[in-house]
């Protein structure tokens, strides 16, 4: 499954958010036939469309889709180099798919921070050395082998070799790779490297309790977004401690506690979100009279591979997609009501899925 790994520096309240995603996750006793590991976290994405669909349908159950993060511990300077747990913590990053990086953005005298200060621009400095120093070996290495190939006027190679030289000047400049812009064709090169500074990101930027809020007056987080803005990238605040005693409340509990704080919805379904649509994740519905239920797809996926993420028989018996916008079938009221307004359309197998759709698939068995 595709994951978003949990990164940062030690005392930036990593475990606590885990545990907070933990808590708020899925319990391994309901999934018997899988076992999940101690560093993964399955929740369910908070998706405010799917009560709508269950009030207009009034199915027999209702079932959210999931999202997998991954808690990736132990970064210390040097990881690049092989020390300490250095090694293990980029392979780890090597296989998420995501990467969110919990910054420190609290102070507190009792809670020692790695480098003598508060200062989340520095920490995800070092963090993001590291891995660019590791993308950097990666790449040199490349380039020893496919420069010899280019050399003899290797077309391939040639066209590779100019991939990683772009790459390399990048690195070398500590920028990450994923701000390299590349052709499709160059593109291909450069996923085959499957370099950590390619891989998406987000910023965390972890509160005190009296910042959640409004975090407008923390200067740290404000440091925060202007950082990530030069990368295009998102931050969400989260009050970790406090994420964690929200993961203990479910429904009209939960809801009465983020108003107590004054807040709309929890840091940790906004991460949720966030990362799941950080991956290039999207979410369908069925909504049938026994189960209105969501289903994570892939932007770009078409209706087959779609009706595959249900069972694979339903992709290869695929026939038809009966798809209608979640929004023209809120607007309607109802499945009929939306079918005599013209807005249900028969779908085929070039149809790209999107986000919100409701579909019935029809397929042969
Ligand atoms: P990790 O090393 O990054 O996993 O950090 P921990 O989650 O173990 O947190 C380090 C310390 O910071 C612990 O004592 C936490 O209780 C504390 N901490 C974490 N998040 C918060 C927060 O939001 N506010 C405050 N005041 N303390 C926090």
């Amino acid at each position: 499954a595709l994951t978003a790994g949990i990164v940062g520096l030690p005392n930036v309240g990593k475990s606590t958010l885990f545990n907070a995603i933990t808590q708020a996750g899925i319990e391994s006793a309901n999934y018997p036939f899988c076992t999940i590991e101690p560093n993964v976290g399955i929740v369910e994405v908070p998706d405010h469309r799917l009560q709508k669909l269950t009030e207009l349908v009034q199915p027999k159950k209702t079932v959210p889709t999931t999202f997998e993060f991954t808690d990736i511990a132990g970064i210390v300077k040097g990881a690049s180099k092989g020390e300490g747990l250095g090694n293990k913590f980029l392979s780890h990053i090597r296989e998420v798919d995501a990467i969110c990086h919990v910054v420190r953005c609290f102070e507190d005298e009792n809670i020692t921070h790695v480098s003598g200060k508060v200062d989340p621009v520095d920490d995800i400095e070092t963090i993001n050395l590291e891995l660019i120093l590791a993308d950097l070996e990666s790449v040199d290495k490349r380039i020893d082998r496919v420069g010899k190939m280019a050399k003899q006027k290797d077309k391939e190679a040639m066209a590779e070799h100019e991939v990683l030289v772009m790459l390399k000047e990048a690195l070398e400049a500590e920028n990450p790779a994923r701000t390299v812009e590349f052709t499709d064709e160059q593109q291909k090169y450069a996923k085959r490297m499957h370099l950590l500074t390619a891989k998406p990101v987000l910023y965390v930027a972890n509160v005190s309790e009296d910042d959640v809020a409004d975090p407008s007056g923390n200067e740290y987080v404000k440091r925060v977004k202007e950082y990530a803005a030069k990368d295009n990238a998102e931050v969400i605040v989260v009050c970790a401690r406090i994420e964690e005693e929200i993961s203990e409340l479910e429904g009209e509990e939960k809801q009465e506690f983020l108003s107590e704080l004054g807040i709309e919805e929890s840091g940790l379904d906004q991460l949720i979100r966030a990362a799941y649509s950080l991956i290039g994740l999207a979410t369908y519905f069925t909504a049938g009279v026994q189960e209105v239920r969501a289903w994570t797809f892939r932007k770009g996926m078409k209706a087959p591979q779609c009706a595959g993420v249900i069972h694979t028989d339903f992709e290869r018996g695929f026939i038809r997609a009966e798809t209608v916008s979640y929004e023209d079938l809120v607007a309607g009221g109802s499945m009929n009501a939306a079918k005599e307004a013209g807005k249900v359309r028969l779908e085929g197998k070039e149809y790209v899925v999107q986000d919100g759709d409701v579909i019935h698939f029809r397929f042969n068995v």
